[in-house]
């Protein structure tokens, strides 16, 4: 019998189990090819009905229409750090970024190296990135103003949408992609990490409105042109073809088993509240976001000692669980309940720190 923990990583994360058993049964001979996904041409025609279908799917949960492309380009969340101001960015314009955490900072990090002029203009810093600041204002000159919904380490999440007031929208969606409704409207540019909520590492999952992609300058590598992906369909070169079958397959749960975006917003919200509930009662744990700006995907807190949090991992890795560590940069601990984590997993995590407390506290 296989056995299977409760999964609280941050990414590479938890998948859902039927996409799991999907792969498995499918591993041997995709639907009578005689052969597995990961051996196949991506010029192949199952391969086309393999990518396509995952991205009607992502537009159909989304409610994305014709204006916007999806593109599936690897080198993860950080490529598009460097795509984003290398073919964004208008001439002599500056690009306006918020900071709210450490992976904004390291976006904010790849636009300054192309010597981008480059506006923090607002940042959560002074308070170790334990909220999210709402005080900005736009340069209405600017680019694009660039944000990050979620951040994994801090365990911070934006509630409501930043006010770009005029220019392009751009966000790295990377830990809560899909966690609920998108309003893609909103946005220039979208783009995320596979690995934590909708696949395996390996591609960034990226939605573009079609008038950004006459941005691209002439003199960048063909790899890092947005249009070169954008021409091919995702299939200039070879892709991750695994990763967008995976996501294929995420995207079918999401629409025929969860029902849609906002029944998953539903699960999560129940799934956090059940998290943080526990948390805001005791009083040997202690959560590190503040209240109204906490994640519904990763839950920060920490223990009255790092002896006590060292102690609390290793226990909970005997009582079947993972990935409670928190970033080696803020220590402390987390728990990642993306998308794939059921309610089970949470009330177990919260039934092993009730009894955690009682023995320690
Ligand atoms: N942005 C966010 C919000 C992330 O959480 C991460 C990864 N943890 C990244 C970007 C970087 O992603 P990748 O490893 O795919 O480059």
């Amino acid at each position: 019998m296989t056995k299977r923990i409760f999964n609280f990583n941050a990414g590479p994360a938890a998948l859902p189990l039927p996409v799991l058993e999907e792969i498995q049964a499918d591993l041997l001979d995709y639907k009578g090819t005689g052969m597995s996904v990961i051996e196949m041409s991506h010029r192949s025609k199952a391969f086309e009905g393999i990518i396509n279908d995952a991205i009607e799917r992502a537009k159909r949960l989304l409610g994305a229409d014709d204006n916007y492309q999806v593109l599936f380009i690897q080198g993860g969340a950080s490529m598009q750090f460097a795509m984003i101001p290398m073919n964004l960015a208008l001439p002599g314009k500056p690009v306006d970024y918020i900071d709210t955490g450490t992976w904004p900072t390291k976006a904010i990090k790849e636009a300054k190296i192309q010597g981008k002029d480059v506006r923090v203009i607002a940042s959560s810093k002074e308070r170790n990135y334990s909220y999210i600041t709402k005080e900005y204002n736009v340069d209405k000159d600017a680019s694009y103003l660039h944000y990050t919904t979620n951040n994994t380490i801090e365990g911070t999440q934006w509630s409501d949408y930043p006010d770009p007031q005029g220019v392009p929208l751009v966000c790295d969606m990377s830990s809560d992609f899909m966690c609920r409704p998108i309003d893609v409207k909103r946005f220039g540019l979208i783009y995320a990490g596979a690995q934590k909520n909708i696949g395996p590492s390996g591609s960034a999952f990226v939605v573009i409105r079609k008038d950004m992609l006459e941005r691209t300058p002439e003199g960048i590598p063909t790899m890092l042109k947005y249009t070169t992906h954008a021409k091919e369909n995702s299939l200039y070169n070879t892709p991750a073809s695994f990763v967008i079958y995976t996501i294929g397959l995420v995207m079918k749960w999401l629409e025929e088993t969860i029902g849609g975006l906002a029944n998953m917003e539903k699960i999560n919200i129940e799934k956090a509240n059940v998290l943080y509930d526990f948390i805001d009662k005791s009083s040997f744990y202690r959560g590190t976001a503040d209240k109204d700006s906490r994640s519904l995907m990763n839950v920060t807190f920490r223990l009255p000692s790092e002896e006590l949090e060292d102690k609390f991992v290793k226990e909970s890795k005997k009582a079947g669980m993972d990935g409670l560590k928190g970033h080696r940069s803020v220590g402390g601990c987390r728990a990642s309940i993306y998308n794939a984590v059921s309610i089970d997993a949470v009330k177990g995590l919260v039934s092993f720190m009730a009894e955690f407390e009682k023995k320690e506290g």
